[in-house]
């Protein structure tokens, strides 16, 4: 089923767009939030660095690889709050435009999506960001003016490497011109759907995804059970369950929830 975002409603203060379509299968539940502004990270040296990895370690298991680094430079220099969301059965992303209320862009995204399909959502997402920043709110939401910047972010990526090859006749059919053809599109997004998350993505989180109170293992001491206790501004007071001994672990860890 082809997915929309924003019914063709013209909102007087703020124009938001929310998909329509359900995701198409519920796997892991997880709701990191993503906003430069609110990330306070800062990390243990052996195993990271600063806060912008955190949020790229974040970004990576969603998206692919290769797109962490473009998408991550966008949203911190558009200030954009991104937030990736549990499914949800009304939309599969959404972008607010910012208001005197909420100063910043906002974007949010499902977070069960295979990392091709996430990718074109957000950059569904993006383009209504962009059509905002060049037209204003008078524009219709998926008009001529948002399917040129669609459009013009699908050929980026897809010519920067960031979309499976394979797929580039479905991707040339579905851009080669204004409007953009609904048929074409919806061809390309189950295609992308079939490419599902890489294994280790749905096996590792970070530590800072898991509610206190979790029991997990890190992915560099696989063979001890640590439990969280409280966050200690970038890092989590951690105690063995066996020993008792606490550990200061940095948020941004690689952990497999036990
Ligand atoms: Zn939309």
């Amino acid at each position: 089923m082809y997915w929309h975002c924003c019914q063709q409603v013209a909102v007087a203060k703020a124009f938001t767009c929310p998909s329509t379509a359900r995701a198409a299968s519920a796997t892991a539940q997880r709701s990191p939030r993503l906003c430069p502004s609110e990330c306070t990270t800062s990390y243990h040296p052996s195993i990271m660095g600063t806060r912008e990895e955190e949020y790229k370690a974040i970004l990576a298991r969603y998206l692919p690889q290769s797109a962490v680094e473009p998408i991550y430079k966008f949203i911190s220099e558009n200030r954009v709050q991104f937030k990736i969301t549990p499914s949800r059965n009304s939309k599969l992303g959404d972008y607010r435009c910012p208001t005197p209320l909420h100063p910043n862009h906002e974007i949010s995204v499902n977070g069960d999506l295979p990392q091709y399909f996430f990718l074109m959502v957000l950059l569904h997402e993006i383009a209504h960001l962009n059509t905002f920043l060049t037209f204003g709110r008078n524009v219709q939401p998926h008009g001529h003016e948002w399917q040129q910047q669609y459009r013009n972010l699908l050929i980026q990526y897809f010519n920067g490497g960031h979309f499976p090859p394979e797929c580039y006749p479905l991707f040339k059919n579905y851009t080669s011109h204004i409007p953009l053809n609904r048929a074409a599109g919806q061809a390309l997004e189950q295609t992308l759907k079939r490419y599902g998350l890489p294994e280790n993505k749905e096996q590792y989180m970070i530590l800072s995804e898991l509610p206190l109170g979790t029991r997990f293992r890190l992915k560099t001491k696989p063979e001890r059970v640590f439990k969280s206790i409280e966050k200690r501004r970038t890092r989590y007071l951690c105690e063995d369950v066996h020993t008792t001994l606490r550990y200061l672990v940095n948020g941004s860890a690689e952990v497999i929830k036990c």
